[in-house]
């Protein structure tokens, strides 16, 4: 990390994006930098192939598209480009991120079923077996990988191997655990994968980024629904032209990611970053256990990425109250995204380590204040 402290923060995010980054990241973006030019396109081509990379042990099979916008943007991207018009898209959905999905598939006037398994459960995976038995018609099958909504890591190794003995084409929305959760996407089947900057790469936000199978993808031609969103069309000109993207890009935003790219290899890669992570979660939820407080999910369903904590049961307390003295101390947590139950979230990615979450941990002890009230 660099020693430059430029800019003091004013608080820590502990949220899963944006989300706190290093003075490094930061520091690249304070220079004006041209779209055209050979510097510029070379570190898009080179973020490309890192991408590759880090996605899979088997790199030539695959291809990185960059997407400009919020993560939502690029998933949109690929639901409106992959899909041929007489395609059939089955939606796995237990949480607000996947029912987006086929939102968006609704919006693009998309042939779409939605095996919804309810916000706090594992995906049936014998329903979904049924499904594809029963409908030759379903070409896709999209899931999100971790949960972001509740903190969910779904069983996408089950999952892949169900979509792929029926022989559909597989997509995953990994925006919130790519580069933080290992995973080897040819071995999982994955034929395209969606994240974003501002995830666990630790970049700032502006764009998304696709890693697609070349092959599936190079019949993707003339389907897409939107202009700015074809991600075909995006493709092929970063494939022909060096890196360039079709329209304006954030030069800044790709500044800073190839910097977190760079950190990310400097902490040790994936499997290092996965470590920090889990220990960030373990620290979180032992301290938080002794505070009195629950977790929304069981510790096997439990991702690394984010934890949902239940609201504590007393009449005092309100979650407003409780953020803003969190925020008072530097913390920024939360709030929950389950439709029927009370939680709050509390995010462990980012520029966060074990030693900032034991910090957390004592200025939630003393923003128990309706604890006081008891006593
Ligand atoms: C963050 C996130 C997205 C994208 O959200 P944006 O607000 O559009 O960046 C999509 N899916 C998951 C699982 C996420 O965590």
């Amino acid at each position: 990390m660099s020693t430059v402290q430029f800019t003091n923060n004013p608080y820590l995010l502990l949220t899963p994006g944006p989300l706190t980054t290093s003075d490094g990241v930061r520091l690249a973006m304070m220079k004006d930098w041209c779209t055209w030019d050979d510097d510029y396109n070379n570190i898009v081509q080179g973020i490309r192939s890192n991408l590759v990379n880090l996605a899979t042990n088997n790199p030539g099979k695959y291809s990185t598209v960059l997407m400009q916008g919020s993560g939502t943007f690029s998933v949109e991207s690929v639901i409106g480009t992959v899909i041929p018009k007489d395609g059939k898209l089955l939606v796995i959905g237990n949480g607000a991120y996947g029912y987006r999905i086929g939102e968006i598939a609704k919006y693009l006037n998309i042939d779409t079923v939605m095996l919804d398994s309810g916000e706090t459960s594992d995906p049936d995976l014998v329903e979904l077996n049924s499904i594809l038995e029963a409908d030759p018609a379903i070409t896709h099958v999209a899931v999100v990988h971790c949960e972001t909504t509740t903190g969910r890591l779904n069983p996408i190794d089950k999952i892949s191997e169900t979509v792929k003995k029926h022989n559909r084409i597989f997509i995953l929305d990994a925006m919130s655990s790519f580069g933080g959760i290992e995973m080897d996407i040819d071995t999982l089947g994955v034929d395209y994968l969606v994240s974003s900057a501002n995830k666990c790469i630790e970049g700032v936000p502006g764009f998304g980024f696709i890693i697609v199978n070349k092959e599936e993808f190079e019949k993707c031609q003339n389907n897409a629904r939107s202009l700015s969103l074809d991600l075909y069309s995006q493709w092929k000109t970063m494939e022909e032209n060096n890196g360039k993207w079709r329209f304006t890009s954030p030069t800044h935003v790709v500044r800073a990611f190839a910097q977190a790219l760079k950190e990310l290899g400097e902490e040790g890669g994936v499997a290092a970053r996965a470590a920090r992570y889990r220990e960030n979660q373990r620290t979180l939820v032992e301290g938080m256990r002794k505070l009195g407080f629950t977790t929304l999910l069981s510790d096997e369903h439990q991702s690394p990425i984010i934890t949902s904590f239940n609201f504590p049961d007393h009449e005092d307390f309100t979650f407003d109250e409780f953020y803003n003295r969190l925020k008072e101390k530097g913390f920024v947590i939360y709030p929950g995204k389950v439709t029927d139950v009370n939680t709050f979230r509390i995010g462990n990615i980012g520029a966060v380590t074990p030693a900032k979450i034991k910090d957390l941990l004592v200025a939630i002890e003393e923003s128990c204040y309706w604890k006081e009230a008891v006593n």
